[in-house]
């Protein structure tokens, strides 16, 4: 009894013990608990025994050893129970999936694509979606497409879905009614193609219309198995655009808020200014010019030219036409008058030396005459032709040095003399301000400079009176012709342009 009564405290012993605990602190718990298993006079015997040492006190000692080779042991256990490193412990998995259950797996899964992963491209068929054997076809197509040039109009429609046969039929046809090339880059093909027999064959072509020119549409239709042309003319008014008003704070602007396009006000203040400073017109002036249009019955509008500028309704009015007389275009003011042409420009940059007239030679030392006039230039300065003419002399001429003579009609010319290298050969047209010739000391000469000489019928005459400046006149017959030009200009009602497309 007294054993049952002891083995029942050391039982309630063992389990008062807190077990964490009694391992940390060295074993304690568990050295006390050993008795209780073992007989009381053994128990008794191992009460005092250690079976958990502590290997960091006593080194050395039999105690030490003792729970070195326990612990040992214990790791040898451990080491021979548990499983190799290359056997794999065995768990449940699930089977793989096949069928059915795969393709829907996989159709919801992620996956790379570049695994051959189909992930979002196909729906897995279920109860309530079946594949189908067949996709139904559209009844027709209805496809636009642009033409880059009417030459490819062929490709064009084969690319564009027509068979090769049709396409070519429609080549044709166009061509027969009208150049293909003169149909204009990017225009819109809107083409008709119809069933097909079967998926193996191309739709045929029901129908091609396009906008072949600004004035017609080409139309072409199947009736049966032929394609048939239709060119339809688009009706084109050709009224001009006259746009009026007040000038404003900006004539550019104002006329581009009346509905005048931009092109069409840049040449007005060109063909103004040549006549008028434009800045010299008046707010309170008004603005009136006249361009050419083409209105086509479909709504486009293409602009041409200007027929007429003027400036009405103050001091500085003006009426401008073109008028073409003498095989040149030019513009004329009401009272037949052109525009002036040819006024010199300097021949060469640089300052006036030696002026015209009768002087002490710097070489010959005698009086002479001087028959032009010095600019002293660098040596190797460009020198301009000073008015358009026809070269006639180009080449060594004595005391002149390099010379040029230039025509300029009219019983008028110019020299340039002392040059270094000369660019032009007679009977060569220059124009107004281009170089003829490098300036230079060749000749009678002190010093770098052009002598520049003009002549009226062959005799010098002083630069400083001559005036290129020629005027054209309209007299006669031609001037009764581009007045009664000027009046039909002037019946053209004024129209409300469309509006500027690019707007400040
Ligand atoms: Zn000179």
């Amino acid at each position: 009894m007294p054993r049952a009564i002891g083995h029942q405290r050391q039982h309630r012993l063992f389990f008062r013990d807190d077990h964490g605990s009694g391992l940390a602190g060295g074993g304690g718990g568990l050295a006390r608990a050993i008795p209780a298993v073992v007989p009381a006079k053994l128990g008794h015997r191992l009460a005092g025994l250690d079976l958990v040492p502590d290997l960091g006190a006593d080194i050395g000692s039999p105690t030490w050893f003792r729970g070195a080779a326990t612990c040992a042991a214990l790791c040898a256990a451990t080491w021979m129970l548990a499983p190799s490193v290359d056997q794999p412990i065995l768990g449940i998995a699930p089977a793989p999936l096949s069928g059915k259950a795969e393709q829907a797996q996989q159709a919801q899964a992620i996956a790379p694509l570049a695994s051959g992963s189909r992930t979002g491209i196909h729906a897995a068929p279920t109860r309530l979606v079946q594949p189908l054997g067949d996709t139904p076809e559209r009844p027709i197509i209805e496809h636009e497409a642009k033409l880059g040039s009417g030459t490819m109009l062929r490709s064009v429609l084969q690319r564009s879905g027509v068979g090769e046969a049709d396409a070519g039929i429609a080549a044709r046809l166009v061509a027969d009614a009208m150049p293909l090339g003169s149909i204009q880059r990017n225009t819109l093909l809107e083409m008709t193609l119809g069933r097909r027999p079967d998926k193996s064959q191309p739709r045929p072509l029901e129908r091609l219309a396009f906008r072949a020119a600004f004035d017609r549409r080409i139309e072409i239709t199947r009736t049966g198995a032929a394609l048939a042309i239709k060119s339809i003319p688009i009706a084109i008014d050709r009224t001009p655009l006259r746009v009026q008003g007040l000038i404003g704070s900006s004539l550019y602007r104002s006329a581009r808020a009346a509905g005048a396009p931009a092109k069409a006000v840049e040449a007005f203040l060109r063909t103004v200014s040549s006549r008028v400073p434009v800045s010299r017109l008046g707010a309170s002036c008004k603005f009136d010019l006249i361009l050419g249009q083409a209105r086509a019955a479909t709504g486009e509008v293409q602009y041409g030219q200007l027929m007429y500028a003027g400036v009405t309704g103050c001091a500085n009015g003006i009426k401008l036409a073109p008028w073409e007389s003498g095989g040149k275009t030019e513009w004329f003011d009401a009272g037949g008058t052109g525009g002036k042409t040819g006024m010199m420009t300097m021949p060469v940059n640089g300052r006036f030396s030696s002026a015209f007239g009768m002087r002490t030679h710097p070489i010959l030392g005698f009086n002479r005459m001087h028959k032009g006039i010095d600019i002293a230039a660098p040596y190797g300065s460009p020198v301009y032709a000073a008015v358009d003419g026809v070269v006639r002399v180009a080449g060594r001429s004595a005391g002149y040095g390099n010379l040029v003579r230039i025509d300029h009609g009219s019983g008028f010319g110019t020299g340039y003399a002392h040059l270094s290298k000369i660019l032009v050969r007679p009977g060569q047209s220059v124009r107004k301000g281009q170089q003829i010739a490098r300036s230079g000391n060749s000749g009678l000469s002190t010093g770098p400079h052009l002598h520049f000489e003009t002549t009226r019928n062959g005799a010098a005459v002083n630069p400083r009176g001559v005036s290129f400046v020629s005027v054209r006149r309209l007299t006669g017959g031609a001037l009764g012709a581009f007045q009664a030009r000027l009046r039909s200009l002037m019946a053209v009602p004024v129209g409300h342009g469309a509006q500027p497309e690019d707007a400040e």
